[in-house]
């Protein structure tokens, strides 16, 4: 997901070995399939998960999903502040209430953006980059992004939920 807020962020010290890999975009077929769980931590997974971080950090995103940069694992990354990534592994929501409709883009999908409407607060549980379960409790964006990243995971973009039609955000909407 995107936030025209962001002006970008992240530790630069631990980004040295990191790189940005291409993100793939709406139509392309990786992002309508479903993806794997990940059954154990590997230099590989470890490796995407750090390359998802800078490329989401790289391209003012505050969450990016792992079919996204063309890796059908179920993992995806969350930063809504700029300083507090979530790595989330085989997520799933396990709680949700309320309501919230507001604006949502993808990074899969530049220059766009439509209404969706999404839970106000979710509970989702995950795996962190040790295998450790953790719980992520969110409201507002943070709420958002995740339903918006774990739908990635099935094969699903914000674009099938979108109230109304998709709108041109504009140079000018970014500068806000
Ligand atoms: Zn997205």
């Amino acid at each position: 997901m995107n936030d025209k807020n962001r002006t970008g962020a992240g530790d630069p010290g631990r980004r040295k070995k990191m790189a940005i890999r291409n993100i793939r975009e709406y139509g392309d077929e990786v992002l309508s399939k479903k993806c794997k769980e990940v059954s154990e931590m590997t230099p590989r997974t470890r490796e995407l998960i750090e390359d998802m971080l800078e490329t989401m950090y790289e391209a003012n995103g505050v969450g990016l999903a792992a079919p996204q940069v063309g890796i059908l694992k179920r993992v995806v990354v969350i930063d809504v502040t700029g300083e507090d990534p979530y790595i989330m592994i085989n997520p799933r929501i396990v709680e949700s209430s309320g309501e919230q409709t507001g604006p949502e883009g993808c990074l899969s999908l530049p220059g766009k953006s439509g209404v969706v409407t999404r839970p106000n607060y979710v509970k989702a549980v995950a795996l962190d980059v040790n295998m450790k379960p953790y719980e992520v409790e969110g409201t507002e964006l943070l709420a958002r992004a995740i339903c918006h990243e774990l739908d990635h995971l099935d094969g699903h973009m914000y674009v099938e939920k979108v109230e109304g039609e998709l709108q041109d955000v504009t140079a000018e909407d970014m500068e806000d």
